[in-house]
């Protein structure tokens, strides 16, 4: 069998054998990438673009970043894969840097991020029973309505995007689900019997970038402690930089620093890891949780062949360390702003767009025009041809979050593109 990987080929011809060879779980724009750097993408042609969507912010750190790759490289040619049946030289340090650089006693390695929502969940459900005195296989866990935590069989369970859970049933029992930024339903849902969880993305990403009140996360983990409940953040997405702090649950202070000291910080009981943790050069993930919540999780109970493997591991460190170096941060939130305000400029002048939201630089429009219509699609792809790539999500909302090391001027060049496009369009 001759393997044709090497061989060069049209985007056409690898559109083709995609759609051949390949199963049709994804609806791709039609561009075929073949190299990327920094905040730039090029296709198989040579045409460059501006990266809008950042492997839905995997790549906050920008394509191929040359330490991320550097710390890839060296430890590829040293060790790659253990298991945990061993101890490995590498793992023990990340666990002592990723748990210093987000405040928790400890860390649960995984490697995809769904793995570790899968992780949180498992450890909520054990802690309840073990140290709640839950009444065993009854335990609840709140979740929100247009949640996205992941694919695997639980996850999707408590999903209501009907693409993702129809015929995928029976469905894994035991979740609560009430509207997203409502506390009156989370106050409601915590005194329910055998709750032990709630599980929250600080904003809600795949829905379409909505952004919750200023007060929601701290009241919510308010209500949870109140309760004996356990806070679980979902910052797979909007951690790690991508919104103008480390992560969401800093809030909107300025600090340019670890949140850890700041007044806004709601620290969760668990924070879920993924995405921009490698920087997009290889999957890791993690949960990370203090002593008395992680301590129910004993040898034998929980596991992954791949988790805390010493590539990973030392990518990880890299990407993170990228984050301070680059100071992504603040980088992220300036250019937030710039973007939302011209955007802000622009909708008074073009009734196509109704509105744009988020936080740092994880930000949407939402379009004028029905769900169903495919307009946003159709901008897309006229953005592509203009030399931008973004995607929508659910039907009539595009997701602007382009990699985090893009300068000021390079924002501009694109919020021209994009002005441009959608002025075309609407023509
Ligand atoms: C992407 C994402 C996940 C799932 O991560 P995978 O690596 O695709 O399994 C879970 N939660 C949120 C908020 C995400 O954005």
């Amino acid at each position: 069998m001759e393997a044709i990987i090497n061989e060069k080929l049209s985007s056409q011809d690898l559109i083709n054998l995609e759609d051949k060879h390949g199963a049709h779980n994804y609806h791709p724009l039609p561009v075929v990438l073949a190299k990327g750097e920094g905040v730039y993408v090029w296709d198989v042609e040579g045409k460059k673009y501006y990266d809008f969507l950042s492997s839905y912010s995997a790549v906050n750190q920008g394509h191929c970043h040359p330490k991320i790759v550097g710390a890839l490289k060296e430890q590829a040619e040293t060790l790659t894969l253990t298991s945990r049946a061993f101890y490995n030289n590498v793992l023990g340090p990340y666990e002592k840097y990723l748990t210093e650089y987000f405040g928790f006693d400890k860390v649960l390695p995984m490697n995809t991020g769904a793995e570790a929502v899968e992780t949180a969940l498992k450890i909520c459900r054990k802690w309840a029973y073990e140290k709640q005195g839950i009444p065993e296989n009854e335990a609840k866990i709140i979740v929100c309505d247009g949640n996205f935590h992941g694919r695997t069989t639980t996850i999707i369970s408590f999903s209501n995007d009907e693409g993702a859970r129809k015929n995928f049933g029976p469905y894994t029992p035991g979740f609560i689900k009430i509207p997203y930024n409502d506390l009156g339903a989370l106050k409601k849902a915590v005194a329910e019997e055998n709750v032990a969880g709630f599980l929250v993305e600080p904003i809600q990403g795949e829905a379409g970038v909505f952004v919750p009140d200023d007060n929601f996360v701290a009241e919510a983990a308010k209500i949870c402690k109140d309760a004996g409940v356990l806070f679980i953040a979902d910052e797979i997405q909007t951690g790690i930089a991508r919104t103008g702090g480390l992560l969401r649950v800093c809030g909107d202070c300025s600090c340019e620093n670890k949140c850890e000291q700041q007044s806004t910080y709601t620290k969760p009981d668990m924070l879920v890891l993924g995405k921009a943790i490698s920087g997009g050069v290889f999957p890791v993930s993690a949960v990370l949780a203090d002593n008395h919540i992680m301590e129910v999780i004993k040898p034998g109970q929980h596991g992954s062949t791949f988790g805390g493997n010493p590539l990973g591991s030392k990518v990880a460190v890299a990407a993170l360390e990228v984050i301070y170096d680059e100071k992504l941060i603040q980088n992220a939130r300036k250019l937030g702003n710039i973007f939302r305000e011209r955007m802000e400029k622009f909708i008074q002048t073009n009734d196509l767009i109704k509105l744009v939201r988020g936080k740092g630089l994880l930000n949407a429009i939402v379009i004028n025009d029905s769900p169903e219509s495919s307009t946003a699609w159709d901008i897309c792809v006229a953005l592509k041809d203009n030399g931008l790539l973004a995607k929508p999500t659910h039907g009539n909302i595009i997701r602007f979050a382009p990699p985090l090391v893009m300068t000021e001027e390079q924002l501009h060049e694109c919020c021209d593109i994009i002005e441009k496009t959608i002025k075309n369009f609407s023509k």
